[in-house]
């Protein structure tokens, strides 16, 4: 299942006509570990909405301490262990996208 398609089953509420997610530890752990597998929610922890700070748990560097709501919305997991690995990952991609663009060019101006 995907976050967003888990997302959708949860609970709403509407507050000045618009729509949010009733979240509680259970959806937010379960979300948080949808959207990074290696990332899990330390239990026992108490719900303080999306606004509060939890410690979670990276499979590969231990615990760490994050607000939820950022975990939620970032595209990385913010784990300060990983955080060099996925910088270097889009770094990569920007490259690879700097050297297709340049190609690209390189094509064009030949045929012009
Ligand atoms: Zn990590």
């Amino acid at each position: 299942m995907t976050p967003q398609k888990y997302k959708d089953t949860l609970p709403k509420y509407y507050s000045n006509n618009r729509e949010y997610t009733k979240w509680d530890m259970e959806s937010f752990s379960k979300y948080v570990n949808l959207r990074f597998p290696h990332i899990t929610v330390k239990p026992g922890q108490e719900w303080t909405f999306t606004k509060g700070t939890y410690t979670f748990i990276c499979r590969y560097h231990g615990e760490f301490q994050e607000q939820g709501s950022r975990i939620m919305r970032g595209k990385k997991s913010r784990c300060p262990g990983c955080e060099p690995q996925e910088t270097s990952d889009n770094q990569i991609r920007k490259v690879v996208i700097e050297v297709l663009e340049e190609m690209l060019d390189t094509l064009k101006t030949n045929y012009d």
